[in-house]
C-alpha cells in the first residue's frame, strides 16, 4: 500500500450569496416553500430571456483576486446539455473555454509543512434545482427554488497527494471565500459543495493513473472517508492485476461506500455551444482594480500580523484566523484588551468550546467584547478567581447578562480583604493546635490544611494569594 501515491483534485462548488438569482430577479435564498422562488426564466419556460445579474460577476471576481487567480477581461457564457429533472431548460448556463478567472492557487500548511495547490480555474454558472426523494414510495417531486442561483466552479490542477491535504485546502478555500463575504460556505445546506476526483500511481511513476470522480460529498468528514476508501479501493484493483475505469461515482456516506453512478461524461458529450441569448461579459482595469482594493485582509496575511505585531505563537494565529468571525472578534476586543496572549487563550479555548457545543457550523458570538474586557479586567484586578470566572462566563454566554451582575447574583466576589482573612487565620490557628504543632516541627504539608479550612469557611472566595501570604506571616511567627 506505501509504495502508492495518491492523487487528488478537487471540483468545488460555491453558492454566491447575491440577494438575487443570475439571470432573473427572483430571491436567493436557501430553503423556502419548495418552487415559491420561481418565475418562467428560472423555471426554464420557453421564449424568456436571461439577464446577467451584475453582482455575481463581480463576487466572482473577487473569490478569484483572493486566490490569486487571473482575471478575464473578456469572458463569456456557454451552454451544457444535459437532461435531468433538476435541470428544467435541459441545458445549464455555465462557462467553458473562456471563465471570469484561470489560475491561481492557494497555500496553507499541513502538519507544519507548507502546501501550494494550483487552481486551474474559476468559473461561475447557474445552480440546478433540487430532487426530492419520498421516503414513502410517492416518487421523486422537484424543487425548482435552488434553479438559477449564482454558483462557482472553483477547479484545482491534480495537486494534492493525500486526504488530510485535500481536507486542508478545502478548509483553507472555505475560510478564503467566507473572508471575500461572497458566500457563506455552509456545507449542509449545500452552498459550499465539492467532487472529489482520485487517482494512485506506483511512487516515483511519471504519468497519472486513471481517475474516478466522487459526487455526493456533503462534509468534511464525508470528503475524507470518500478519498481514503476510494484510493484504497484503487489500489486493491492494481494489486489484482485490473483495470480501473474512468466514472462517476457516487459517495455513500452511511455505508462508508462508493458506487458507479455512470462511466465519465467527455466534455463532447455535453455539447457546449456559446449561449446566443447572453453577451459576452468585458471587465475594464478600473473594475479589477476597485475589487481588489475592496478586498480585507486575508486569512494568511492576518496570520502572520497576529504573529508579528501581537507576537501570537503560529499555533494560536492560525486557530484565531480560520474563521473571519473570530478573527474579527479578537481584534475587536484586542483594541480595549491590552494582552493578546491572554485573550488568545480565552478566545481558543473557552469560546471555541461554546462554538464547538451548537449544531451546525455557524458562529455566532452571542457576547460583546465589553462584556468580555469587563470579565477579563475582573481576573487581572483579583475581584473574582481564575476558577469562578469560568462559571461567570457560562452564565455570560448562555444568558447575556453582563459579568459583574452576574458575580454578585452568585456571590462570587474573592475576598480580598486582608484583615478580614488575617483574623480567620488567627482563629483557626487557634482552633487547630494539633496540625500547627505538625508545622512547627517541620512538616510543610500541614500548611495545606490550613488553606482547606479558609477555602471551606469562605466557600472558596478567598484570594489564594493573599491567603499564602498571610498563612506564611502567621505560621512562621
Ligand atoms: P473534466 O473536465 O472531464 O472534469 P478536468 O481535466 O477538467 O476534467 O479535471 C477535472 C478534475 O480532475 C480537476 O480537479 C483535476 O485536477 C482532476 N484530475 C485530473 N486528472 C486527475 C488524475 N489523474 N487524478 C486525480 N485527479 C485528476
Ligand atoms: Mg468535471
Ligand atoms: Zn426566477
Amino acid at each position: 500500500m506505501s509504495n502508492y501515491e495518491i492523487v487528488i483534485g478537487l471540483e468545488v462548488h460555491s453558492e454566491l450569496n447575491t440577494e438575487s438569482k443570475i439571470f432573473c430577479s427572483c430571491k436567493n435564498q436557501f430553503g423556502g416553500e419548495p418552487n415559491s422562488h420561481c418565475c418562467p426564466v428560472c423555471s426554464g419556460l420557453p421564449g424568456v430571456l436571461p439577464v446577467l445579474n451584475k453582482k455575481a460577476v463581480l463576487y466572482t471576481v473577487k473569490a478569484g483576486l483572493a486566490c490569486g487567480c487571473e482575471i478575464s477581461k473578456f469572458s463569456k457564457f456557454d451552454r451544457k446539455n444535459y437532461y435531468y429533472p433538476d435541470l428544467p431548460k435541459a441545458y445549464q448556463i455555465s462557462q467553458f473555454d473562456l471563465p471570469l478567472c484561470v489560475g491561481g492557487g492557494l497555500s496553507f500548511t499541513v502538519d507544519g509543512e507548507e502546501k501550494y495547490v494550483r487552481l486551474n480555474r474559476i468559473h461561475l454558472e447557474e445552480d440546478a434545482g433540487k430532487l426530492i426523494h419520498s421516503e414513502y414510495g410517492g416518487g421523486t417531486l422537484v424543487d425548482y427554488n435552488r434553479c438559477g442561483v449564482p454558483l462557482i466552479e472553483i477547479v484545482t490542477e491534480p495537486d494534492m497527494r493525500s486526504p488530510e491535504e485535500a481536507i486542508a485546502f478545502l478548509e483553507t478555500l472555505r475560510s478564503v471565500l467566507k473572508y471575500t463575504g461572497v458566500s457563506d460556505c455552509k456545507m449542509e445546506q449545500g452552498s459550499l459543495r465539492c467532487d472529489i476526483n482520485v487517482s494512485v500511481r506506483k511512487k516515483g511513476a511519471t504519468e497519472f493513473g486513471t481517475r474516478t470522480e466522487m459526487k455526493n460529498v456533503n462534509s468534511f468528514k464525508a470528503a475524507y472517508r470518500a478519498m481514503q476508501y476510494e484510493s484504497k479501493r484503487q489500489i486493491k484493483l492494481l494489486e489484482e492485476g485490473k483495470e480501473i475505469i474512468q466514472e462517476t461515482r457516487r459517495w455513500d456516506d452511511n455505508s462508508g461506500k462508493s458506487y458507479t453512478m455512470r462511466t465519465k461524461e467527455d466534455a463532447q458529450d455535453y455539447r457546449y455551444f456559446p449561449d446566443p441569448d447572453l453577451v459576452p461579459v468585458v471587465l475594464s482595469d478600473e473594475t479589477i482594480a476597485q475589487l481588489k482594493n475592496s478586498l480585507p485582509k486575508l486569512p494568511n496575511e492576518r496570520k502572520k500580523q497576529y504573529v508579528e505585531e501581537y507576537g501570537l505563537p503560529v499555533y494560536d494565529a492560525e486557530v484565531l484566523t480560520k474563521d473571519k468571525e473570530i478573527a474579527d472578534f479578537f481584534d475587536e476586543t484586542l483594541s480595549k484588551y491590552n494582552n493578546a496572549k491572554t485573550l488568545s487563550n480565552w478566545i481558543m479555548g473557552d469560546i471555541l468550546r461554546m462554538l464547538k457545543e451548537k449544531e451546525g457550523d455557524e458562529i455566532e458570538i452571542p457576547i460583546t467584547s465589553d462584556s468580555l474586557v469587563e470579565l477579563l479586567n475582573m481576573i487581572d484586578k483579583g475581584s473574582i478567581s481564575l476558577a469562578a470566572s469560568k462559571t461567570v462566563f457560562e452564565q455570560m454566554w448562555n444568558t447575556g447578562e453582563k459579568a459583574e451582575s452576574i458575580v454578585s447574583k452568585l456571590g462570587l466576589t474573592q475576598i480580598n480583604d486582608t484583615s478580614e482573612l488575617e483574623k480567620m487565620v488567627e482563629d483557626i490557628i487557634k482552633n487547630n493546635p494539633k496540625p500547627f504543632e505538625d508545622y512547627k516541627s517541620g512538616n510543610e504539608k500541614a500548611k495545606a490544611f490550613f488553606v482547606g479550612q479558609v477555602m471551606k469557611m469562605t466557600k472558596g472566595k478567598a484570594n489564594p494569594k493573599i491567603v499564602n501570604e498571610i498563612l506564611d506571616k502567621e505560621l512562621n511567627k
